[in-house]
């Protein structure tokens, strides 16, 4: 069977270091690896759309931002399918055969659907008069428009971040309910995590559990070195290490969790006498080193900070350099993306002929209108 990926992300704003660490990271080496028979990167505007009803201008901007974060990122159109979600008509399609095998009730408990709908206040009552309360239909049915958009593909493989095993598991399950029912046609996905813990749901620069672009709690894949600079400076850290020399808290540190995701074991050598030209003493050669001293007292929050900008800036800065190189070839970057959808549209239609020859509603296709001819003429004999 071939090895297919699909994953994406919603062009909601500007991609941040949580998806890349979380998703974006992990795609460009597994199109490194060609261990992956095609690639599938979707810019998901129609889910963006299903919360930004009212600002379908905001989603149209940022499509052309996450297509440059993840070219400046690596993601190769040799190698990679890019493509916009609604220029796929046929995932819509498929959306709704799909809807039929899905429970509100099973939709209620998706723990990520529940969270989101309390962050956007969509949660709160409504008497169904007002336009702004309440969630809209689109944005609770989401979960079942991400399996549309996995087995449109035919994807074995969804390399996404922890948010998303909910919706992982949702498509497996309309998967083996669809092949149940209608005969074995569609694929059943795995996940892929991210495989370091830090990872797996990047907290915010403000120390909440995950830095999300709706929050406003990012570090910006785009973001200036002065911006990353303003923005690991005002981090949250350990409440209670006030002094250099109190001892401090590791676990829930954002300051480590980032340290934890980014750094390697060169860093300790390249940065360990320099931060950013100005001569420091930072004397270790591996975070487990520094954790300790940070455990024990001794070691300040802007020394903590400093190394980790350098971290980060080494990982940014590339990113950073082939973004503004991309940003003065945006025609490129549009035929990248309608090509993508070209290709895309095509794979996408194939699935939906075979979902619809299972389904039996391929009532024109050639040779079945002729028997269905002959078997209702019979009926009406
Ligand atoms: P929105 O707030 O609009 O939902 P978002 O920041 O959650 O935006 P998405 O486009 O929903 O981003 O997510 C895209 C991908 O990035 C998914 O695979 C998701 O798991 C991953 N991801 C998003 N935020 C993080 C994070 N903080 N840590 C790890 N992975 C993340
Ligand atoms: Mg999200």
């Amino acid at each position: 069977m071939s090895k297919i990926i699909l994953t994406g992300d919603r062009p909601t704003g500007r991609l941040h270091i949580g998806h890349y660490v979380g998703s974006l990271r992990r795609r460009v080496e597994l199109q490194e690896s060609g261990l992956f028979d095609k690639i599938f990167i979707m810019i998901a505007d129609a889910q963006a759309l299903t919360d930004n009803a009212d600002n379908p201008e905001k989603v149209r901007q940022n499509i052309i931002e996450v297509a440059l974060d993840y070219m400046s990122c690596g993601l190769d159109p040799d190698k990679s399918i890019l493509f916009i979600q609604s220029q796929v008509s046929e995932l819509t399609e498929l959306t709704f055969f799909y809807q039929n095998l899905v429970t509100v009730q099973r939709l209620q408990r998706n723990p990520t659907v529940k969270a989101e709908l309390q962050w956007r206040g969509f949660s709160e009552s409504t008497d169904g008069n007002d336009n702004k309360a309440g969630t809209p239909v689109g944005f609770f049915c989401y979960p079942i428009s991400q399996a549309a958009d996995i087995t449109a593909f035919k994807a074995t493989t969804v390399p996404v971040g922890e948010d998303q095993e909910p919706m992982i598991e949702q498509t497996r399950e309309i998967v083996r309910k669809f092949n149940a029912t209608y005969g074995p046609t569609l694929v059943e996905p795995e996940i892929m995590l991210p495989d370091n813990a830090a990872c797996l749901r990047l907290p915010g620069t403000d120390g909440k559990a995950k830095m999300s672009k709706s929050l406003g709690n990012c570090i910006y894949l785009s973001d200036s070195e002065e911006e990353v600079r303003a923005k690991v400076k005002g981090m949250y850290t350990d409440p209670l290490h006030l002094q250099v020399s109190d001892p401090g808290h590791v676990e829930g540190n954002t300051v480590f969790t980032y340290l934890d995701a980014f750094c390697k074991e060169e860093h300790f050598a390249r940065f360990g006498e320099c931060f950013h030209g100005r001569k420091v003493r930072f004397d270790f050669h591996s975070l487990d080193e520094v954790k300790a001293q940070y455990r024990a007292g001794g070691l300040g929050d802007m020394m903590i900070k400093s190394f980790l900008f350098e971290v980060l800036n080494d990982t940014l800065a590339p990113i950073r350099a082939r973004r503004k190189e991309l940003e003065q070839d945006l025609p490129y970057v549009y035929e990248v993306l309608r090509k993508g959808s070209e290709i895309a549209r095509a794979e996408a239609a194939q699935t939906l002929a075979e979902v619809k020859r299972a389904m039996r509603i391929n009532y024109f296709d050639p040779g079945v209108l002729e028997e269905l001819i002959a078997q209702q003429q019979e009926r009406f004999q």
